[in-house]
């Protein structure tokens, strides 16, 4: 038996081990802003399992959001990787918990998955990742080149200063990078632009009796419509049913091999990716109208965000948006004497890795060897780490057991125990083939 079978033994014979793993890290509430607990126990498991080095820093201002990157030092020779995953989840709002089966913070099996905030979106990952490594150890084998495992805070709401831009700033290089997000197991080699976004809609505010007047036209002589007042929130739906019809044209406008039906390119045969559907939306979330029950509101302040695919610039995408706010300003006399202001609160780059990069490839084989299944390479539909890693120009790959349909940030998050399972091996094989080849 080599080396790589006894690996794949080993993880077998210690998977309940592994899921146990993973239950007691989601047992960890570690919602963003809140790793310290969780960040401290993934320190002690590193020490446990034997990493070479393990460094712990924070880069927030009250020093308590530690990054933990745990280093398997190689002997030399080989090329060196970096997995990176988050310690933070989101929260579970009251609205949310009441949709839950089980408690989110302590994780339940039913059916082969686990159940619990955080194990899809990313303790499974990190788990699989420790435990590759634990794998490694445990089997005797060295590398040549070294494992640099990144663990990381304030993904969720892109803090990436604190978190994933701040270890990079630190040093932390390799040529090729694996980013444990929950991909359902598909290899994804580009991942979208994602833009925050604040539309705010002046109105006329006055008591919410006047709403016939201001709605309808009245008897000659009477004041009536935006003389007497103006509904804001009305006027930005305006712009927001809008943005859908734009929206549309998006998606039949942007096309790519690898988005939405997508099919594996690996021996030539068509395969459906589940994660991929290459939505490019507009997505209104957090409304505020208004600041007076009984009034019709005088301003609309809404915020969202929106995804973009990586070769259109996030200013064309913000520009065609005003384009619409301006054409249907056009058409509304109040909107034209108040013009809809847009802001742009954040743009988070795209990333992107070539189905041929030698890290993808070796990352595709392994996991062949380990399903004996074709992979599928798909897109990413949300964003994330693997942007910071890009930017600093380190090719970066997304792959995880889970997935954003497994109920990620919503109730009844669940991760399949065999993708866990699955995951794991890859790592181990992927760990083993790029460190121990030049
Ligand atoms: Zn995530």
């Amino acid at each position: 038996m080599d080396y790589v079978d006894k690996i794949s033994k080993w993880i077998d014979e210690n998977s309940v081990e592994l899921v146990n793993f993973c239950k007691s890290y989601v047992r960890i509430n570690s919602v963003t802003g809140n790793e310290l607990k969780a960040q401290n126990w993934i320190k002690i498991q590193m020490e446990k399992i034997g990493f070479s080095k393990i460094d712990y820093f924070a880069l927030d201002s009250k020093g308590t959001r530690p990054n933990v990157v745990g280093i398997l030092k190689g002997s030399g020779g080989g090329k060196s990787l970096i997995i990176n995953g988050h310690a933070d989840t989101v929260p579970v709002n009251d609205v949310e918990l009441k949709s839950w089966n089980s408690n989110p913070w302590n994780p339940i099996i039913k059916d082969n998955k686990i159940y619990g905030r955080g194990v899809s979106d990313m303790k499974g990952g990190i788990s699989a990742a420790l435990f590759a490594v634990k794998a490694m150890i445990e089997s005797n084998v060295d590398l040549k080149g070294d494992l640099i495992l990144e663990v990381v805070v304030g993904e969720e709401l892109g803090e990436h200063e604190k978190g994933t831009s701040g270890v990079t700033r630190r040093g932390y290089k390799a040529p090729f990078a694996i980013v444990a997000e929950p991909t359902n197991c598909e290899i994804l080699t580009i991942y979208p632009g994602a833009i925050t976004w604040q539309l705010f809609v002046k109105g006329k505010t006055v008591h919410n009796s006047q709403k016939n007047k201001i709605t309808y036209p009245q008897r000659y002589g009477l004041d009536y419509g935006e003389k007497i007042g103006v509904d804001a929130f009305k006027k930005a739906l305006k712009i927001l049913n809008a943005w859908e019809f734009l929206e549309k044209e998006w998606n039949f406008r942007w096309k790519h091999s690898i988005l939405g039906g997508g099919g594996v390119e690996y021996d030539g045969t068509p395969k459906p990716d589940k994660e991929g559907v290459g939505i490019f939306g507009i997505t209104p979330a957090i409304i505020e109208s208004g600041d007076y029950i009984i009034a019709i509101p005088g301003f609309a302040r809404i915020r969202g965000g929106l995804y973009h695919p990586h070769w259109v610039k996030g200013e064309e995408v913000i520009k065609e948006m005003r384009e619409v706010i301006n054409a249907v300003s056009k058409y509304d006399d109040w909107l034209k004497k108040n013009p809809p202001e847009l802001k742009v609160e954040y743009y988070w780059g795209p990333s992107i890795i070539d189905k041929d990069h030698s890290g993808v490839k070796t990352l595709a084989n392994s996991f062949f060897e380990v399903t004996k299944e074709n992979p599928i390479y798909s897109g990413g539909v949300g964003a994330c780490d693997s942007t910071w890693l890009y930017e600093k120009g380190i090719p970066t790959v997304v792959f995880g057991p889970g997935s954003t349909s497994f109920h990620v940030h919503g109730p009844n998050e669940f991760l399949p125990i065999d993708q866990l399972v699955t995951a794991t091996k890859v790592y181990a094989r992927t760990i083993l083939d790029w460190c121990n080849n030049k």
